[in-house]
């Protein structure tokens, strides 16, 4: 298998009826980079800053986090690389960091409301990587925005970080672009203007399955009991597909769903065309894609998704879809 994945390497990620699906890897560690050249994936959908946090013994400087990004930019070379501020709380802690405790951390104190509190941290991130990638494109999104309000303060504060490196003669990226990521339920019912003020989105589908059933993603008890090719999940990532592709707002699926082909299949189906999945999946969804027809899925999903009446999941169906196909 490994063999066969190696020969689409180099075709292009395009459907049987030529709709185009950019394939990213996510990352987390210079370790992981690599593999963006061996899958052949188009750049990295998420980078995982955390990773490089929670490894260390002691608060990576500024100086540490601009090197290691600097790093991944290299090794990305033309690719874009799509960075996200630091995911920590709930579950990750960090050693020397202030724990609070909580009774429900994944509902607490973390991600985008630790930065907004605490604003030093994400200020030297951004500077980090504003400095970082001097000069050419910057791609930053903020992880468990739950409202727009924490999307233009984190904006705000990247601004005036820009402001302030080029008030001192610092060269500065060329353009950045800031990204929301989609994993509060909350924002599904503020996507008009979430789309209409991000430069892209990004749906965490880990963490928005975990929100949208009230279903801990580890809690092995509950984690097989929701599906996400069921009615509401889908209905819920449609109605971002199309949401962002009414403001021309570029949106991608980075949870672990864009990496199992039948998942990624179905999230073509509703209008994606950009996933980011773990390195190993690039090939067995690139080989999906190829095969597929998105026009007649998209028809079919339609129908099944309309309104009346849709009580199971459609797992079966898809799967039936995706053997015809
Ligand atoms: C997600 O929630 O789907 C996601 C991509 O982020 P993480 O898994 O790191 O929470
Ligand atoms: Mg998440």
């Amino acid at each position: 298998a490994q063999a066969k994945y190696k020969r689409l390497r180099k075709l292009p990620s395009t459907s049987k009826d030529g709709v185009h699906v950019r394939l990213n890897i996510n990352a987390g560690l210079l370790v992981d980079m690599p593999h963006l050249a061996e899958s052949g994936a188009a750049g990295v959908g998420l980078f995982r800053t955390e990773l490089q946090f929670m490894v260390a013994e002691k608060l990576p400087s500024t100086t540490e986090q601009q090197m290691l990004y600097e790093q991944v930019l290299q090794g990305a070379g033309e690719a874009p690389v799509t960075f996200r501020t630091l995911d920590i709380g709930g579950d990750k802690v960090l050693p020397y960091m202030e724990r609070v405790e909580e009774e429900n951390p994944a509902l607490g104190w973390r991600a985008i409301r630790i930065a907004l509190d605490r604003p030093a941290l994400l200020r030297a991130q951004m500077r980090a990587l504003l400095r970082a990638a001097a000069g050419r494109s910057l791609r930053v999104m903020f992880p468990m925005v739950a409202t727009v309000d924490e999307f233009l303060r984190a904006r705000a504060l990247v601004a005036r970080e820009r402001a302030y490196l080029k008030r001192h003669g610092h060269a500065v990226p060329a353009e950045v672009r800031l990204g929301v990521m989609v994993e509060v339920p909350s924002l599904l019912f503020q996507l008009e203007e979430i789309c209409a003020e991000a430069d892209f989105i990004s749906v965490g589908s880990n963490d928005l399955m975990q929100f949208l059933f009230a279903a801990d993603r580890e809690n092995r008890h509950v984690a097989g009991r929701f599906d996400p090719l069921g009615p509401a999940a889908l209905r819920a990532l449609r109605h971002i597909a199309h949401t962002a592709a009414r403001h021309n707002c570029p949106a991608t699926v980075c949870g672990e769903m864009s990496g199992r082909p039948l998942e990624a299949m179905t999230l073509v189906g509703l209008g994606f065309r950009a996933l980011s999945m773990p390195p190993a999946s690039v090939g067995p969804v690139k080989a999906m894609l190829l095969a597929l027809d998105v026009a007649p899925l998209t028809a079919f999903l339609d129908e099944a998704l309309r309104c009346d009446g849709q009580l199971e999941t459609l797992r079966p169906r898809l799967e039936a879809f995706a053997e015809a196909n």
